[in-house]
């Protein structure tokens, strides 16, 4: 099974704050990001290899945009984005929540078993 299987894939808009390297000027920009969100469940068909790996799989983002225009009127250039990572984790995903809850109980209870 492709892995791709396991995302939902979507272009999103994100803003940044990015610094032109010739003027130095500071702005917001939009980047376009390529999305992929892991699925909630297993697609059909998965076989016991693509379940581990579906189990290890964490939501990411593409950076799309290299290159960007600057805002400063009197600059105007285009400049490469290299203060952005060119593909970052997701950190708002359910699976992410879920991990958390994990950590959390491991933390409240394990303690005391260990005591
Ligand atoms: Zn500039």
């Amino acid at each position: 099974m492709d892995e791709r299987e396991f995302f939902e894939e979507r272009t999103e808009q994100k803003v940044h704050i990015l610094t032109c390297p010739h003027c130095g000027q500071e702005g917001e920009y939009q980047v376009s990001w390529l999305v992929r969100r892991k699925r909630a469940q297993l697609p059909r068909g998965a076989d016991e290899r693509d379940r581990a790996k579906f189990a290890k799989a964490q939501s990411y983002m593409v950076r799309r945009d290299d290159v960007l225009g600057c805002k400063n009127i009197r600059c105007r250039k285009r400049f490469e984005v290299t203060s952005l990572q060119s593909v970052a984790e997701l950190q708002d995903t359910a699976v992410k929540h879920g991990a958390d809850r994990a950590e959390r109980l491991r933390a409240a209870f394990g303690r005391r078993t260990l005591g």
